[in-house]
């Protein structure tokens, strides 16, 4: 199995609440390393781009409003099948559908406010990480 990278942000929801080291320890315990990390308050700019692929969903504006509504934790995740693997510790996007042991089933507050962001794709993952980093700030 091939040693990949994958995006993650830690949402605001889980900065509020001063989570975000329970929130990493369940990364770091699914086999999953901390490569590059940084605390930011996104811009509006930022998150609109950055969910650029919801911009027609009916919750595009709450979304936007709440990523940027305090501080989050943008991080590159290292592993075995990062991608994958860090969808697998995240759970379903809906708390109420997230299986036991999950970040979304223990933290999530709501569908919206659910603690976690993960890339979806090997290709999603490489833009993603483009977007907050440069390639020496990720330090494998
Ligand atoms: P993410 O992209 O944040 O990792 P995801 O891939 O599980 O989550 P997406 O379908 O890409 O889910 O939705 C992006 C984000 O938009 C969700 O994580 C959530 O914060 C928000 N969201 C998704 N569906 C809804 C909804 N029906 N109502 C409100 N917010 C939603
Ligand atoms: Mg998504």
């Amino acid at each position: 199995m091939a040693i990949e990278r994958t995006f993650s942000i830690i949402k605001p929801d889980a900065t509020r609440r001063n989570i975000t080291g329970k929130i990493i320890t369940k990364f770091e315990e699914a086999g999953l390393r901390v490569v590059a990390q940084r605390r930011i308050k996104m811009t509006t700019e930022q998150a609109e781009s950055f969910y650029g692929v919801h911009r027609e969903r009916p919750f595009f504006n709450d979304l936007v409003a709440f990523m940027t509504s305090g501080p989050v934790v943008v991080q590159v995740l290292e592993g075995e099948n990062a991608v994958a693997r860090n969808r697998e510790v995240m759970g379903a996007t809906n708390p109420a559908d997230a299986a036991d042991g999950t970040i979304r089933k223990e933290f999530a507050e709501s569908i919206e406010a659910n603690s976690v962001h993960g890339s979806d794709a090997p290709e999603t993952a490489a833009e993603e990480i483009a977007f907050f980093f440069k390639d020496e700030e990720v330090v494998g």
